[in-house]
């Protein structure tokens, strides 16, 4: 591993998944710290200072919510939540105040390593210096300086809010977008419940940039949630 290993603070109740993660995380190079209340977790976030946290939205004293809130006042380290199958609406706010991805519990631990993996990539991509100004994923390639897309080096003519679209997912490549945040940040504060001119939109550009539209391979759906721009391993290296 690395000269320094990724540090992730574990804040979850449940004892079992707390030892599992400790263990599992632990024998794949990560420096495991946890906690079981939210507050604790709070202070162990400030004091570790990780790479990453993983939050359970069930704690026993505070709403998972608002301790990502708190969280965000004072620090950008990526999220990923873990919540219950009933938890779907909790799930959604947690993404909107700034979560980065979720698990559903039952999840296999495979799963959360990839996510795990994910966000670490897209936080260091967010901590680079700006001279990374062309995104590559799959056969997309967006020259941001230029604003060119390009599909297998062929050239997509894109209408202002189809860019816009994709620039919102570019900037955020990686991560979980909820169809708030998208619409928000796309057609602004009055249009976040017209959830339907997501779908028209992302549609369109899926005909535009995906080889098959209906089996999407990097602009992809979270069901029930919004929807995610996939990093390609290309992209990696830069
Ligand atoms: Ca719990």
């Amino acid at each position: 591993m690395s000269k320094s290993d990724p540090v992730i603070v574990v804040i979850e109740d449940d004892p079992s998944i707390r030892r599992f993660l400790r263990t599992s995380l632990g024998a794949h190079g990560f420096k495991v710290f946890d906690a079981e209340t939210g507050k604790q977790g709070l202070v162990e976030v400030g004091v570790r200072k990780p790479d990453l946290v993983i939050l359970d939205l069930g704690l026993p004293d505070m709403d998972g919510v608002d301790v990502i809130k708190t969280m965000r006042s004072w620090s950008s380290v990526p999220i990923i939540i873990l919540s219950a199958r009933s938890g779907e609406q909790q799930k959604i706010e947690a993404l909107d105040v700034g979560a980065d991805d979720y698990l559903t519990k039952p999840f296999g631990f495979g799963e959360l390593l990839a996510r795990i993996r994910v966000a670490l990539r897209h936080a260091a991509r967010l901590q680079e210096p700006t001279q990374d100004n062309v995104f590559i994923t799959g056969n997309l390639k967006v020259d941001l300086a230029n604003r060119l897309v390009s599909v297998e080096a062929r050239e997509v003519h894109l209408t202002p809010i189809q860019y816009r679209l994709l620039m919102v997912l570019v900037k955020n490549a990686g991560k979980v977008l909820t169809h708030q945040q998208i619409l928000n940040e796309v057609w602004g504060p009055a249009y976040r419940e017209n959830a339907h001119y997501l779908r028209i939109y992302m549609s369109q550009l899926r005909q535009k940039l995906e080889a098959d539209p209906t089996r999407p391979t990097f602009l992809l759906t979270e069901s029930g949630v919004g929807y995610r721009l996939k990093i390609g391993e290309r992209s990696e290296s830069g």
